[in-house]
């Protein structure tokens, strides 16, 4: 029989029981015994409808109440020295100071885990950095899955992947310099656990998917020749892309099998499957860890059944990656459109339709005749329904001209045109779009949202929030003001709801990071804009002010990385339509009299494939996209767009292709150093550095804004600079905003009078 085996499952609940406990132990609300009383019952819940859905192996270790690779450097006892905690008698406290720092020590960075949501606590890594393993949480796990009757397979991040991923903390000091240390920890954890019984285990090596040097995967050899001989069977787990490139190196290796990642990279496994060998298993990850779709079962059972005749009980099935990066069940959603709801799969669906695909390789496609004939009938369903197809949308795409996608006019020109009505002084000030969401701003949503608030109340607050933001704006005398996005509840949530193609889930939550989790609106269908959107709200911030009012949208690539997407069509496509929804309210919005138009890209860096080969092909598309937003705009408009902190020196040109004619990057964290690749690479339009970190509530002092902007000025040439805050100000308060905005203007004002 194959076997059918997985990673990892969401932990947080299928109602976010696990986030309401944790935060409940934060708040002193729950004992700690309560806290794993939850825990031990998600555990519980989560296996059992592995076990009823087919699964062989199941996962231990998937399971943590903040993120799993914090786990693990617990378990290595790899914890930062500097809180000064003893890692084989850690607290539960103790353990959530490090993700979210105490009194004395701030928290560990966290970053995301690749191309996903999720964000991992980086390792710090030290010359000095020892390792000892307290395996005593896991096998306790392990005993308690055991207990209640199941195989298990726990699964770890391996020593190459969780070495790279962290940061180096000392100067000249390698981070790969530790492998051996690292590698020896690993084999006496491996041991201890075969010392448990444990037959099967999963280490996770996704940096073998990600381009990293050859040194780094020379460290993977080195690895698993010493892990090899541990008294466990390992199996190498890679997911997110092809590793086909590592073929050979993964042959050689003393160790059981390969999972490989057959969604993200469907090329991989006819690599694969023609020349892995007999004795190894090969698990081949055909449904989609990380999506809401239903999955094609009768093509999945289709492309297996070959590798099946070739490998017999050495192909194993499993989930294309963890499913923690996918929601739970989407059996308690009450709300979703039904047709809508019939193509989908939460983790639960996708673990009934890997015991389906289990059956059909057992006792042939008849013996699961029912449950293809569904899939079949919603896969035929989705290639023709008209929720999803929208033949105006099509062929808006297909017939656009060429050249659509580029402005009338050079920059050059267009800033003139600009400049002639906009007479901005020099060093032009700007926000980047939201001001302070208080409480109230908040409730009146949420009670307009639910009724409570009569249609014309809720107007009458928010015009009354976009008054005093305008109002504040004028007494700074901030040269482009903002509405300051009062109505928004999200970015990406705000527009999705208003664009036909979208939908949302009640319970679709995925964990970001601890306790934190979003809920992703859905791109079902062909992306358009029924209605203006943002207009209303823009002329009326316009009616209040001379100044020339910034109009706010959300970028193509960012509307569909936040979302989930459709798998049905090319990102490109969906990329496009979504382009020509917002280019409709950029002209709605010009004919209202904003002409002054950003549209925010901070997704950009992080939608880019894992592998570089890649990049070009998908820059030129998504920078297309953007500037297909702006088509047909006037050249005296002026388009902003706005990017967070990002890794850009690599992707400048594409940047630069973007032609906004304005950006804003964020920068003071990193002392203008980003500007200074800007500088280097000759940047050709407007940019706007941050001056001040927005994720403080601190008010900067002068001198530190006058060097930032000193600095800016020496790398930029001055005519090209603006002002303005690192990012969006909505996590602010009023009271720091204005401060710390009022020394934003006076440092402006006090270098403009030495030009
Ligand atoms: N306009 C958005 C804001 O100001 C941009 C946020 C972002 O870049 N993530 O909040
Ligand atoms: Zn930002």
């Amino acid at each position: 029989m194959t076997t059918f085996h997985l990673s990892g499952y969401p932990r947080i609940g299928a109602k976010r029981e696990l986030k309401f406990a944790v935060e409940g132990f934060w708040k002193g609300a729950k004992s700690e015994a309560e806290l794993r009383e939850t825990a031990a019952g998600i555990r519980r819940l989560n296996w059992a409808a592995q076990k009823a859905a087919g699964a062989d192996l199941l996962p231990v270790g998937d399971f943590s109440f903040y993120d799993h690779v914090l786990d693990l450097l617990c378990t290595l006892g790899a914890i930062p020295k500097r809180f000064g905690f003893d890692a084989a008698n850690l607290s539960l406290q103790e353990y959530f100071q490090l993700a979210r720092g105490n009194a004395t020590q701030f928290a560990m960075e966290m970053t995301k885990w690749f191309d996903t949501n999720y964000h991992y606590i980086v390792p710090e890594w030290h010359a000095d950095t020892e390792f000892s393993v307290n395996a005593q949480n896991l096998i306790a796990q392990i005993k308690e899955a055991k207990a209640q009757g199941y195989d298990i397979k726990p699964t770890l991040i391996g020593p190459v992947t969780l070495l790279w991923l962290g940061k180096a903390k000392d100067e000249n000091f390698k981070r790969i310099s530790l492998l051996p240390k690292l590698v020896a920890a690993y084999a006496q954890l491996l041991r201890e656990l075969a010392a448990e019984g444990v037959d099967w285990i999963q280490i996770d090596e996704p940096i073998l998917a990600a381009d990293a040097d050859e040194n780094w995967i020379k460290a993977v050899e080195t690895a698993y020749k010493e892990l090899g001989n541990t008294g466990v069977r390992i199996i190498i787990g890679t997911y997110f892309a092809s590793v086909a490139e590592h073929l050979n190196l993964l042959k050689s290796l003393p160790v059981h099998g390969v999972h490989i990642d057959c969604v993200r990279a469907p090329e991989q496994l006819a690599v694969f499957a023609d020349a892995w060998p007999e004795n190894k298993v090969l698990s081949v990850g055909l449904i989609d860890g990380r999506n809401v779709w239903r999955a094609n079962l009768s093509k999945v059972i289709d492309t297996l059944k070959p590798v099946q005749e070739k490998l017999g009980n050495n192909l194993w099935i499993a989930p294309s990656c963890s499913l923690l990066h996918s929601p739970q069940d989407l059996a308690v959603e009450e709300k979703l459109d039904s047709e809508i709801k019939s193509w989908m799969a939460f983790a639960a669906q996708k673990l009934v339709e890997l015991g389906v695909v289990k059956q059909a390789l057992a006792h042939g496609k008849d013996s699961v005749k029912e449950a293809v004939a569904a899939s079949d009938a919603a896969a035929a369903d989705r290639a023709t329904n008209k929720k999803i197809h929208n033949e105006a949308v099509q062929k808006r795409v297909a017939d656009l001209p060429k050249g659509a996608d580029q402005r009338k006019s050079p920059f050059a020109e267009r800033i003139k045109a600009q400049q002639a009505w906009m007479k901005l002084p020099v060093l032009p000030t700007t926000t980047i779009g939201s001001f302070p969401q208080t409480a109230e701003i908040r409730q009146a949503r949420a009670a307009f949202k639910k009724g409570e608030l009569s249609a014309a109340d809720y107007d009458a607050a928010m015009k009354k929030e976009i008054a005093y933001c305008v109002e504040v704006q004028e007494k700074l005398e901030l040269d482009v003001p903002v509405h300051g996005e009062a109505e928004r509840n999200d970015m990406v949530e705000y527009f999705g709801e208003q664009l036909a193609g979208y939908c949302f889930t009640q319970f679709g939550w995925v964990q970001s990071y601890g306790s934190r989790c979003v809920k992703p609106p859905v791109i079902f269908g062909d992306v358009s804009r029924p209605e203006p959107m943002t207009v209303y709200w823009s002329a009326y911030a316009q009616s209040l002010t001379k100044r020339p009012m910034k109009g706010m949208l959300t970028g193509p690539v960012t509307m569909y990385k936040w979302s989930f997407v459709r798998d049905d069509v090319p990102l490109s496509l969906v990329a496009k339509q979504i382009a020509l929804a917002l280019n409709d309210e950029v002209l709605d919005l010009e004919k209202a009299g904003i002409k002054v138009i950003q549209i925010d890209e901070p997704a950009i860096r992080e939608a880019m494939p894992l592998k570089k080969a890649q990049w070009d092909g998908f820059l030129a598309w998504a920078c297309e996209a953007f500037r297909l937003s702006s088509t047909g705009a006037e050249d005296s408009t002026q388009i902003h767009t706005h990017m967070c902190y990002s890794e850009f020196n690599d992707i400048l040109p594409a940047i630069a292709s973007m032609d906004a004619d304005v950006i804003t990057i964020e920068t003071s964290r990193s002392d203008m150093e980003l500007l200074t690749a800007f500088g280097d690479f000759k940047y050709p339009n407007d940019i706007g550095p941050g001056v001040y970190d927005i994720h403080s509530p601190r008010v900067p002092t002068a001198a530190e804004v006058e060097k930032l902007l000193r600095k800016a000025m020496e790398v930029v040439p001055v005519e090209r600079l603006w002002v303005n805050p690192d990012c969006g100000l909505k996590t602010r308060g009023w009271k720091e905003t204005i401060e710390q905005l009022e020394v934003m203007m006076e440092v402006t004002k006090k270098l403009r009078a030495e030009l």
